[in-house]
């Protein structure tokens, strides 16, 4: 190499030494470590573009970004379930991204309306039963689980845990407050045990015979059906002669006070796109929220389903409502 080649070359890495990194984005994830750094490493080796992250729950995160303010080092935030990404957005913890790519690839009611965050996996909250007890032929609805003909046979997670606000809200956007409160305390009725904490625990409890039927994300059930193909236990999928089956959403938005805004949109546009949104959705056995990509083979068996398309927002908006309506209905 000529001398003052490598003069130049000195001179370049001192300076990206002390400048700041102009490539570099930094991410605020409360989506699981192994969940999204494959898709960074190849990011970066994509684009030449630095990914650095931090991962925490949602609480931590968005009290960080609070007390961080103007000097958050964060330019965009990744999170699960549209309650908590309504929730960053109502804080003033994110900014609009005007991005013609993230409205083609995320289907509007996936999305925040003003554009501060884009869901990135669809996550179904669905119906599982017993295969050995139950005849799928007897399910309908999610309300009509609380059937007498389900009387000690249904199990569910605690409504503590915000898929549950988020279904019941939804419930709420559909059914009125009024009637989703009936149905929730039908459901208490006919409850075959206490609430449990995780979905893995529920479906666990129906192959141990404690219940029959049960409500939680589909991709808990994929996991224990990736360790054994035989497990006595099926998904259906309620509500497809009217409003469609309960979807939620892991998403992201460009952080209100981030330093490299461009950045953050572009790496938010390729998360969406063909390219990452198989891998995203397959890491966690999800569903692409970019509807030209297909799913994962495993959670392509399930077969098809239509989704509710009441905006997913609403899971945020009427998520006080719904914690107090459980509350009321009995639903610990
Ligand atoms: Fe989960």
């Amino acid at each position: 190499m000529p001398k003052y080649l490598s003069a130049v070359l000195a001179v370049l890495v001192l300076a990206a030494g002390c400048a700041p990194e102009p490539n570099e984005v930094v991410v605020y994830s409360a989506r699981a470590e192994q969940l999204i750094q494959p898709l960074f490493e190849r990011y970066m080796a994509q684009t030449g573009a630095v990914v650095t992250w931090a991962t925490d729950k949602e609480g931590p995160l968005m009290q960080r970004l609070i007390s961080e303010g103007e000097q958050t080092p964060a330019d965009l935030f990744l999170t699960v379930d549209a309650g908590n990404l309504w929730l960053a957005a109502e804080q003033g913890l994110l900014q609009q991204a005007q991005s013609a790519v993230l409205n083609r690839n995320v289907p509007a009611h996936l999305h925040d309306e003003a554009g501060r965050w884009f869901g990135l996996s669809v996550r179904a909250r669905t119906i599982i039963y017993s295969t050995d007890r139950v005849d799928p032929s007897q399910l309908s609805t999610y309300a009509a689980l609380g059937d007498a003909a389900w009387q000690g046979r249904l199990c569910l997670r605690t409504s503590k845990k915000v898929y549950n606000q988020s279904l019941v809200a939804m419930m709420i956007a559909e059914h009125g407050e009024e009637k989703t409160e009936q149905i929730v305390r039908r459901w208490v009725a006919n409850l075959a045990a206490p609430v449990y904490s995780s979905d893995t625990k529920v479906i666990e409890a129906i192959v141990a015979g404690q219940c029959d039927v049960g409500i939680v994300n589909t991709y808990y059930f994929g996991r224990l059906q990736k360790k054994d193909p035989a497990i006595p236990i099926a998904l259906f999928w309620p509500n497809q002669q009217g409003s469609g089956v309960h979807v939620n959403v892991s998403g992201a938005g460009i952080v209100k006070f981030a330093d490299n805004r461009p950045g953050a949109l572009k790496l938010l546009e390729w998360l969406s796109s063909e390219t990452a949104q198989a891998e995203f959705a397959a890491l966690n056995l999800e569903y692409p929220v970019n509807e030209s990509v297909p799913s994962d083979p495993l959670v392509a068996a399930w077969g098809d389903f239509n989704q509710n398309l009441i905006n997913v927002s609403r899971a945020g908006e009427l998520q006080s409502r719904a914690v107090q309506l459980m509350d009321r209905a009995g639903y610990r």
